[in-house]
């Protein structure tokens, strides 16, 4: 089994769960008798690791839009070994629903834990998952409503002024909860570092404030509108070219991965979601990954009917594949700076598929430079971390939750081996990947 503690697979002879808790770990070579009546689950042979956490979804607004329904979409995480969910952002009541329809089928569902709504200006980017807040007076009342609800993690989003992020991490933090972010305009991510903010959402977070002085602004969505189309992909290309070359070494950039060092933040790249959907959606290998083939059809299409509504400029597709390539170095740069790294997919975004995404960014990850083992201690312990469910989560040992993945070869060798899953173990439950698949119409 991995252990999360050392980034090594140990040898075990027998785990022993009862109920959804896992009550002894049994060592190698040591005489173990099953208890009578157990259901057992031969493993010699095979690598098992923690249940993997996403911790980067948004469960309701594009399921919402394309009428994609929980039976449809929850198998698919299940059936990529993520036994847990961590949602940062979204509508709170049907979020609260698809939590408690997971509650209710275990054997088919991942577990999800809240976020609360997009904290951000007023109007919102996002109109219909956010709550605009621009005085800082009532982020109290809105931060204890959200706890009612059993949120666990505070977002703040691209237009959040700094006096409403300090309320909110204040507040939030008095109640025991987790503050992330998705920066772009008006907070500093040097700013809210310094504020005491826990994590950072999408590696853009931290690389959007590590560019020269000099470069562009890329304007809110009311200012794009009276602009001109010429004048915007002028003004794209022109903030491209300075994005695909920055140098990490200056003394800005530096300053900011020390401060993330220093002030502790956990830093959540989400890779998988520049290359499939920002930059890289035009190349063959993103748009027809045969993971596409797996989701339900619907969320497939739907996702082809926004690319072709929103194409990319092929002229700029070398300078895109530079700068991914810089979020990758930047990404490896924060992990040799021993900056906390969670994983989380943005899913479902588009050509982000639902579980498989997971598998894709640890494969990203890996890519970008991090070892397997360091990959998969970020895609559980650190992620447990991330919902405070450390005591729970994360790791496998006595007293924890029974949640585990079954691989048929050794992660720690090629971290493509995540995808061969033997079984999962969900709070006690068996399930088979292929039966879950099953469920998922693809047609
Ligand atoms: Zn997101």
């Amino acid at each position: 089994m991995f252990d999360t503690a050392t980034g090594r697979m140990v040898p075990v002879g027998a785990i022993v769960i009862e109920g959804e808790k896992i009550t002894a770990v049994v060592p190698a070579g040591e005489e173990f008798v099953p208890p009578a009546g157990a259901q057992v689950l031969a493993a010699e042979g095979k690598y098992l690791i923690p249940g993997l956490i996403d911790g980067h979804v948004h469960l309701v607004h594009v399921l919402n839009s394309l009428q994609i329904t929980a039976d449809e979409l929850m198998p698919l995480f299940l059936a990529n070994g993520i036994t847990t969910l961590r949602d940062v952002g979204d509508e709170i009541v049907a979020q609260k629903l698809l939590a408690k329809y997971a509650e209710a089928h275990p054997s088919t569902a991942p577990r999800v834990i809240l976020g609360s709504l997009l904290i951000d200006s007023n109007p919102p980017y996002h109109q219909f998952i956010s709550w605009p807040l621009t005085d800082p007076a009532k982020v109290p009342t809105f931060v204890a409503d959200m706890s009612t609800w059993g949120v666990q993690t505070f977002k703040i989003y691209v237009g959040t002024g700094r006096p409403v992020a300090q309320a909110v991490i204040r507040e939030a933090h008095q109640r025991g909860k987790w503050v992330t972010a998705h920066l772009a305009w008006n907070y500093r991510a040097q700013d809210a570092v310094e504020d005491g903010i826990d994590s950072l959402e999408h590696i853009d977070s931290i690389y959007s404030f590590m560019l020269p002085p000099e470069t562009p602004r890329w304007p809110p969505p009311a200012e794009r509108a009276g602009m001109k189309a010429k004048e915007l992909a002028d003004l794209q290309r022109q903030i491209l070219e300075i994005r695909a070359r920055v140098d990490f070494d200056q003394p800005a950039p530096l300053a900011l991965v020390d401060a993330l060092v220093r002030k502790k933040v956990a830093v959540n790249p989400t890779l998988v979601v520049y290359r499939n959907w920002m930059l890289l959606r035009d190349l063959p290998a993103v748009h027809e990954h045969p993971d596409l083939q797996k989701i339900p059809a619907r969320l497939r299409e739907g996702w082809r009917r926004t690319a072709a509504a929103n194409p990319l400029d092929p002229t700029t597709q070398e300078l895109r594949r530079q700068q991914f390539k810089l979020l990758e170095a930047l990404t490896a740069r924060l992990y040799h700076a021993e900056v906390e790294l969670l994983v989380g997919t943005d899913t479902p975004v588009q050509f982000c598929p639902p579980g498989f995404a997971l598998h894709q960014e640890m494969e990203l990850l890996v890519e970008s430079g991090l070892p397997p083992a360091a990959v998969l201690i970020a895609a559980t312990r650190n992620n447990a971390r991330a919902i405070n469910q450390t005591a729970e989560l994360g790791s496998i040992a006595v007293g924890k939750r029974a949640d585990l993945v079954l691989l048929a070869a050794d992660p720690l060798a090629d971290i493509r081996n995540t995808r061969k899953i033997d079984r999962v173990v969900h709070g006690g439950q068996v399930c088979d990947p292929a039966v879950l698949l099953s469920l998922v119409p693809t047609q």
